[in-house]
């Protein structure tokens, strides 16, 4: 006889009222397989030894605490920089899609799939199933791909197939759809490896554990290198996974405010912006409950915000409890703010960050301005090269 199904316990994977599975009965198996494999390998000293390996000496982690003087004088503050931006491949990503396609390799998928934006999830995937020997095929929106050709190339040169997605906007949501609909055909075989803290448990929960190493290595740098906790740690939102990761290493720390910074784009208006959680409301998207931009009717709104990353009408349900448990605060900077924050830290530091990361320190210049001398952490989450081309048609080198 066939065992019985493990029953979909209600509260499993929620965050407060948040998070939850809200999926096509297809997939539900699927998920199901994928929490019996974390609770088979994720915390065997096997799998452990196996990701530190490879963060160490793949990664290049751990990833440097870099003081940044001139920056924190100029914003009147003790400015500390949190280097994924130096993580091989250029930003956060790397730690979660190694993380998962080991998994994959432990489960013994076929094949991994992954869906991408701007297409930085889609190369640090690539790269990951490259080095692991995984067949990998990444779905992007066809406007993407004309837009990132950069990326599309070095996904192809890790031996990816990218599939253009023509349908609805011919961006992420519907390379998401497309996704979906590849996993839903072969839920045994295929691993859907996810590139934020969203979508259905259990992967929020994953990406967050694979994300944590930033706030666990940030915590004992900034012990070592200031002698002291930050009194704020600051990272942008876009999903939410290196904010995520980068939180969960002072979220015992009560005397540690946890600063979310969102994208402001061009205005508040509906369709300006990406700040899921300053303008949006509870409601499901992509397989959780959490905050969404949406009108009245439940349509989700256009985003927008110069930067790709941040582009994105949801936010991981954990953010949406973090906000509401008032132990995260949530602010928004505009474009133009990211622009100027950008272009002082290249000035000032010598470091170019990406413009999603820029976010973060143009929070960091408000909250300096509100706490003069304060001791502020910020996640530099990637480097800003696949951002000249913006920079350029915002103004040049300024
Ligand atoms: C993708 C990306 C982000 C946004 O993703 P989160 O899941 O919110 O971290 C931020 N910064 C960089 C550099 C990115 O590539």
């Amino acid at each position: 006889m066939k065992p019985a199904p493990v029953p979909d316990v209600p509260l499993a994977g929620r965050y407060g009222r948040f998070g939850g599975r809200y999926v096509p009965e297809i997939l539900i198996g699927a998920l199901h397989a994928l929490e019996r494999a974390l609770d088979e390998h994720l915390h065997t000293s096997a799998f452990q030894a196996e990701l530190e390996a490879e963060r160490k000496s793949w990664v290049g982690r751990p990833t440097p605490l870099t003081r940044a003087a001139r920056l924190g004088e100029r914003y009147g503050c003790e400015l500390w920089l949190k280097r994924e931006d130096l993580a091989h491949t250029g930003a956060h990503k790397i730690n979660n899609a190694l993380g998962q396609a080991l998994l994959a390799k432990r489960m013994g998928k076929r094949r991994v799939i992954a869906e991408t934006g701007a297409g930085q999830h889609g190369v640090a995937t690539a790269a990951a199933c490259a080095r692991l020997g995984l067949a990998c095929r990444v779905y992007m929106g066809a406007v993407d791909v004309e837009r990132q050709a950069l990326n599309v190339q070095r996904m192809q040169l890790f031996g990816a197939e990218v599939v253009p997605v023509h349908a609805l906007d011919a961006t992420l949501r519907a390379a998401i759809d497309e996704a979906l609909r590849d996993w839903s055909g072969d839920p045994e075989g295929t691993y859907y490896l996810l590139g934020s803290v969203v979508g259905p448990h259990p992967y929020p929960a994953l990406v967050r554990e694979l994300q944590a190493v930033i706030g666990r290595e940030a915590r004992a740098q900034m012990l070592e290198a200031a002698g002291a906790l930050p009194d704020a740690a600051l990272a942008c939102v876009g999903g939410g996974s290196n904010a995520i990761g980068l939180f969960a290493g002072f979220r015992d720390d009560a005397a540690v405010e946890l600063l979310g910074v969102e994208a402001g784009g061009r205005g508040t208006e509906a369709g300006a912006h990406g700040a899921t959680l300053s303008f949006g409301r509870p409601g499901v998207l992509h397989g959780a409950y959490s905050y969404l931009l949406q009108d009245e009717r439940g349509q989700v709104h256009e985003t927008h915000s110069i930067s790709a990353g941040l582009d994105y009408p949801g936010v991981g349900p954990e953010h949406a409890y973090l906000k509401e448990s008032g132990r995260a605060r949530y602010i928004a900077a505009s474009d133009d703010e990211a622009l100027a924050a950008l272009r002082e830290c290249c000035a000032l530091e010598g470091i170019l960050p990406a413009l999603e990361s820029a976010h973060a320190l143009a929070g960091a210049r408000r909250h300096a301005a509100e706490h003069p001398g304060a001791r502020v952490l910020v996640c530099c989450s990637g480097r800003g090269d696949k951002d000249l081309g913006i920079l350029a048609a915002a103004g040049g080198a300024r």
